[in-house]
């Protein structure tokens, strides 16, 4: 149940992938270099593997737990949590105004990556916190950020996002949490569900963000706001006041990340704040979830991680049969191609999501350089990507852990089944992965598909700029047969967004799959390219950067074969599944 933080890894697909030098003491990030990159990602891991990991099995078998009205986290949470504050790691990304310390995306979620990778129960704690950072410095007023944010980036209190309500899941719509004006405030009351550390004792403060309906609001997401309302009410010096009328009533028993307290809380005319105009709240919101749907594909790609280690720990330990590869008797599993195919191919997965979800981070800091509508575009079009593919990939992965264990993956005892039940929400929670499908062909593509055009051209571009050898001929005429199929499968998509929209949403979660899977294949040939630089230069150990050549082949034949069977399945349209309004 041990946990290595891959940073070789991190640091190759952070440079050689995805470019990140280009920020290195850029405007945006005048304190940003190499020498900080490898300084903050080692500290990053060496918490990882000594403090969060350790805590990850006692974190399942204890869970939290509802005891006099108090959330009792598990054993070594507590300090865990502290420690996590004092390493400065709450403010990784937040601007420096407001107490943080203002690092690229790309380089915050990398160390996420880790800290999800060791404990990923623990690391949703400051993942939600994140994201009241973003909603508050980009919606809050001067007086808010000045009060709140210090305690947030500095890690003494905790946020929660308070979006889900029995009857309104993945439509927020439904919602009808009431927030009455009540002097300079309003009183909010209601009941949400679901509520990812929503309550706690481990922190002085709890700073919940509640989307809430005003009197006489529209009907719809039109009438939603979001409310600041904290579990200790802020006096003007920011010192603490009285406890504010809100607690969780109760704790989800699930099947996964048992260490993650997730409340069912009740609002009962708490004192809050309004948060942005009124009836903008959805807007706010999106900012919030924008950054907490990159940072959960992120936590697909540590939990695939930490699945992949263990089933390679114990496929090079356990022996059955003779092998057809070595000719040894008593072979360890490792050497049955089989067992090694699933290996091999979850950890070409695991880079090609890696990359992904960088490459989507990295669009964001380069935006910050440059406020180019092009790269907007881009970060918008590969955040639904980014957060489903990747956490497809999580379960996919932490599943075929359990297969290389056979039965004792099954076994509680070894520690695979519980990365396959951690992995399990992610595809869930923070929009489904059907609903960020629907996303995707529908307000990011957009009605001319100009995102996906201009992806398929930088990849081919890609492609013609760089001298290829003979080796990557196979592997790249499948990347541009996948392209292929992307590009059609887009104009597809769009021509029948006004006739017929329930075809578009019959071939979205295919189209989702065909973009990470053609992403992926641009990210492992970067790759390949640069490992095959460094080999040429005898730079670096050789049978790592072999690995990536070796990677990015295996998955050219064995995932971007499928693309024109995707495209088939984009393009099949509804019609069978209108037919089947009664079969069924
Ligand atoms: C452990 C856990 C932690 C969570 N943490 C938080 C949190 O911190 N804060 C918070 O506010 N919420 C949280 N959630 C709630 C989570 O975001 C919702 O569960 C999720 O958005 C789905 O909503 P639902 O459960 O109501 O499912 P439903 O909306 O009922 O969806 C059921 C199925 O129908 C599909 N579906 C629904 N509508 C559509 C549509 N329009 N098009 C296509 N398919 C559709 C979905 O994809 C899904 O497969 C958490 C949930 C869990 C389980």
């Amino acid at each position: 149940m041990t946990y290595r933080a891959p940073l070789a890894d991190l640091k190759f697909s952070l440079t050689a992938v995805t470019g990140i030098e280009r920020l290195y003491q850029s405007s945006a990030y005048p304190d940003f270099d190499g020498d900080l990159l490898d300084a903050i990602l080692d500290a990053a891991g060496q918490l990882s593997e000594e403090v969060l990991a350790p805590l990850n099995r006692v974190g399942d078998t204890h869970g939290a737990k509802l005891e006099n009205d108090k959330v009792i986290v598990a054993p070594g949470f507590a300090e865990a949590v502290s420690a996590f504050a004092e390493g400065g790691w709450a403010g990784l990304g937040a601007p420096v105004e407001h107490g943080g310390q203002a690092m690229p995306k790309a380089l915050e979620m990398a160390a996420y990556e880790m800290f999800h990778a060791a404990n990923m129960a623990f690391a949703l704690y400051p993942t939600l916190s994140q994201a009241a950072i973003e909603a508050l410095h980009h919606h809050g007023t001067e007086r808010q950020k000045a009060l709140y944010l210090p305690h947030l980036t500095g890690g003494e209190w905790s946020g929660t996002m308070n979006l889900t309500e029995p009857q309104a899941g993945s439509d927020l719509a439904l919602l009808t949490s009431q927030a009455v004006p009540d002097g300079d405030a309003y009183r909010l009351t209601g009941q949400k569900i679901y509520i990812t550390w929503g309550d706690h004792e481990t922190r002085d403060n709890i700073l919940h963000l509640v989307l809430a309906r005003l009197p006489g609001a529209p009907e719809g997401t039109r009438g939603i706001s979001l409310f600041l309302c904290p579990k200790y009410l802020v006096n003007d010096d920011g010192s603490l006041g009285e406890r504010n009328a809100l607690r969780a009533v109760g704790l989800e028993h699930k099947l996964g990340i048992h260490a993650s307290p997730t409340c069912v809380m009740a609002f009962e005319g708490a004192k809050a704040e309004l948060v942005g105009q009124p009836h903008q709240g959805l807007m706010a919101m999106f900012t919030m979830m924008n950054a907490a749907r990159l940072a959960v594909g992120v936590q697909g790609v540590g939990i695939a991680e930490r699945a992949y280690q263990q089933a390679l720990a114990y496929a090079r330990d356990r022996r059955q049969g003779n092998s057809i590869l070595t000719g040894e008797k008593k072979a360890p599993i490792f050497d049955h191609p089989d067992v090694r195919l699933m290996l091999a191919l979850s950890r070409a997965k695991i880079e090609a999501a890696r990359g992904l979800c960088l490459l989507t981070a990295m669009a964001a800091d380069d935006y910050r350089l440059n406020a180019d509508a092009r790269v907007k575009r881009r970060e918008d079009f590969l955040v639904p990507v980014a957060k489903a593919w990747a956490t497809d990939i999580g379960v996919e992965v932490a599943s075929t852990g359990v297969q290389v264990h056979g039965g004792m993956g099954f076994i509680e005892e070894t520690g695979a089944a519980q990365h396959y039940r951690d992995a399990r929400i992610a595809p869930i929670y923070e929009g489904t992965n059907g609903i960020q499908a629907g996303d995707l062909v529908g307000r990011k593509l957009g009605d001319d598909a100009a995102s996906a055009i201009e992806l398929k051209e930088d990849i081919q571009s890609y492609i013609q700029n760089n001298s290829l050898n003979d080796n990557f001929k196979k592997s790249v005429e499948a990347l541009e047969a996948a392209l292929t199929a992307f590009e059609a499968a887009s104009l597809w998509l769009v021509a029948q967004k006004k006739a017929r929209p329930a075809d578009v949403q019959a071939g979205a979660t295919a189209y989702l799959k065909l973009t990470g899977d053609v992403v992926g294949g641009y990210v492992l040939l970067r790759g390949a390219v640069a490992a095959t630089a460094r080999l040429e230069a005898n730079e670096g150990d050789p049978a790592w950067l072999r690995a990536k050549v070796e990677l990015w082949k295996l998955y050219a034949a064995h995932i971007l074969s499928h693309a024109q069977a995707l495209q088939t399945a984009i393009t099949a349209g509804a019609g069978s599944l209108e037919a089947l309004s009664e079969g069924l």
